[in-house]
């Protein structure tokens, strides 16, 4: 029986008007909008999309947003400069610094900058180190997205055994800490596989759920999973047609799994409602009332 779709539009959608009305009950009480401030530096097509779609979700959530563009010559100093300014201005909730940078640019001095209660994408060191020790206060917003994915269409992790295959910073290696947190809607096995993973198949093969993060097109195949698995499909990949493809022969794997999330369509859009989640919980803590 073909999988069940993991649908992120449509799950976005309710979680959005879901972070509409705790952004309208904000606004209410602090006669302000949750504020996000988006820093793009360069001309980069795919970071200039990421962020046009940030800042157009942050408008219909009800949100404040704005756009900081910075020439792509940008030096890592100035850089620097704005991110003090927009950590001392308390209209901006949330600073949203779109990566990649450009080289001349550290983007671990850049992430390390941002002030922690302003770091809605959780990236920097404090709130990774909150995560790990077990009292996360901001997600990582593409694998909470993944975790809200699964919760919300009736997954549970409670037990189950999941294999991440991708170690990064921004997916893997956090959502492997938030899956296996000691707190409902987690509680998972989790092993994460990486480039250097000997017999990576017997290893998928024996999870309830796969989550792939790797960035190279249609990689897990159909016999890589167990009948019944649940798959996440993190990747997004050009196809070479102008077509988007994630990292999991979709038409193949669907008719094994369980239930599977699509390119384009899954996991892209949570990571942006879960940026909108966390500027609301930015605000709200910042305000005294977290
Ligand atoms: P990175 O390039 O930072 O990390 C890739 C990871 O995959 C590394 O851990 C690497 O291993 C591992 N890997 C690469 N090739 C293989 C292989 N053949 N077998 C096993 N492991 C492998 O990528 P990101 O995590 O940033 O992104 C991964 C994908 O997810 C990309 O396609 C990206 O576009 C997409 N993405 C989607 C988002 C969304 O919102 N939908 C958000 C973020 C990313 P090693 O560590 O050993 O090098």
């Amino acid at each position: 029986m073909p999988a069940t779709l993991l649908d992120g539009n449509a799950l976005a959608k309710t979680m959005r008007a879901e972070i509409g009305a705790r952004a309208g009950e904000f606004e209410r009480t602090h006669s302000r909008k949750p504020g996000l401030a988006a820093v793009l530096v360069g001309d980069n097509p795919a970071s200039q999309r990421y962020v046009r779609s940030k800042r157009k979700a942050c408008a219909t959530a009800g949100l404040e947003s704005w756009l900081h563009p910075l020439p792509h010559g940008t030096s890592q100093a100035e850089l620097l400069d704005l991110v003090a300014r927009l950590n001392a201005d308390p209209a901006v909730h949330g600073i949203l610094v779109q990566l990649p940078l450009p080289k001349q640019i550290a983007e671990e001095a850049i992430i390390r900058a941002v002030s922690p209660v302003k770091d809605v994408d959780g990236f920097g060191p404090e709130n990774l180190g909150l995560l790990a020790a077990g009292h996360p206060r901001y997600l990582p917003c593409t694998p909470f997205g993944i975790q809200q994915l699964l919760v919300r269409n009736g997954v549970s992790l409670e037990g189950a055994h999941v294999v991440i295959v991708g170690r990064s910073n921004i997916v893997g290696k956090p959502l492997a800490l938030i899956l296996m947190q000691k707190a409902p809607g987690a509680n998972a096995t989790v092993t994460v596989c990486h480039s250097r993973s000997r017999n990576l198949a017997d290893l998928t093969r024996q999870a309830d759920v796969v989550v792939v993060a790797i960035g190279v097109a249609r990689f897990l195949e159909a016999d890589m999973i167990q009948p019944g698995a649940v798959v996440v499909d993190v990747g997004i990949n050009e196809a070479g047609d102008g077509k988007l493809v994630g990292d999991v022969d979709f038409d193949a794997v669907k008719e094994i799994a369980s239930a599977i999330s699509p390119v384009p369509g899954g996991v892209g859009p949570m990571t942006i409602t879960m940026l909108l989640h966390n500027t609301v919980d930015a605000a709200r803590l910042q305000a005294g009332e977290r």
